[in-house]
């Protein structure tokens, strides 16, 4: 069923939960997420990588999700990730995509402001004053789509004393956050800088100015980090690299078997649904209950 990422994440955080989102690459993916949250009884986004929706079929894919999205027995929205160009934003907008990450984080605070409010007036005159933005200050480092072993030191952090300007300023209905993620997988262990955090939270948590947070990069925070993540405002976190490895390793083991069993690309996939389903299935419960 169809849900207002704002609205679904402030729910989670008024009872103490946490809404995951996942990286859907194709619709194998896609289908086993929401499976989870059906078998759990939890919301879920679908995330689209903005190389997967300018890539060849990437809008159609984003009309499967919609329609697999509105067909779920919970709620579910389907987000375009980390996007910054304004043709593929509101062509996905018109495929199906309810909530998009308006990304500046890597320009200039002001400009990062005005990229936000430029999405915003572009989709209130397409006609899209429903459609959800989340946006990103600091400057996460790693590669969105590849896991490569990333620095946490490289990473850019979130200012505190910019968040309360910049969430009022650009209108942006959830805030990602830099305070030690990466995307990818972490050199060494994740260093979550919790007095950043909660510096940030003491400035989006208050009753005039409260705006959901979001942690990017989250495949090798530990769990129980996420959980005291959730009780410093971070409503929504993202997940894409453990999905990748698991499919993938899953994939490495079944296929010679598949391959000797007629050519079996149905069970293949079905292996590949189970991989997907059972990890979504243990975030959606952790984050979630
Ligand atoms: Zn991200």
């Amino acid at each position: 069923m169809r849900a207002k990422l704002d609205e679904l994440v402030t729910a989670a955080l008024q009872r103490g939960a946490a809404v995951p989102a996942f990286t859907c690459y194709d619709f194998t993916t896609a289908t086993a997420v929401v499976e989870a949250a059906e078998e759990t009884g939890l919301p879920v986004i679908l995330n689209v990588a903005p190389k997967t929706a300018a890539a060849r079929a990437g809008q159609r894919l984003i009309t499967a999700l919609r329609s697999l999205a509105d067909g779920a027995a919970v709620p579910v929205c389907v987000q375009l990730d980390h996007a910054s160009d304004l043709a593929v934003i509101r062509e996905s907008v018109r495929s199906g995509a309810d909530c998009v990450l308006a990304d500046g984080s890597a320009l200039g605070f002001e400009e990062n402001i005005a990229l936000v409010r430029g999405v915003r007036a572009v989709l209130n005159a397409d006609g899209g004053t429903a459609v959800v933005l989340e946006a990103e200050l600091g400057g996460l480092a790693g590669d969105e789509d590849k896991a490569f072993g990333v620095d946490v030191q490289a990473a850019g952090l979130t200012d505190p004393t910019q968040v309360r300007d910049f969430a009022e300023r650009s209108g942006a209905q959830l805030l990602a956050v830099a305070i030690g993620n990466v995307h990818g997988k972490y050199k060494g262990a994740p260093k979550v800088r919790w007095d950043v955090l909660e510096r940030i939270s003491a400035e989006t948590t208050s009753s005039e100015a409260t705006v959901p947070l979001v942690l990017h990069g989250a495949s090798g925070i530990p769990a129980g980090e996420l959980l005291k993540a959730r009780t410093l405002g971070v409503g929504k976190v993202n997940f894409n690299t453990e999905l990748r490895s698991g499919i993938l390793a899953t994939l490495e083991a079944e296929t010679a078997a598949h391959r000797a069993d007629g050519e079996n690309l149905q069970g293949l996939l079905g292996r590949w649904n189970a991989s997907a389903r059972e990890f979504a299935a243990a975030t959606l419960r952790t984050l979630g209950e």
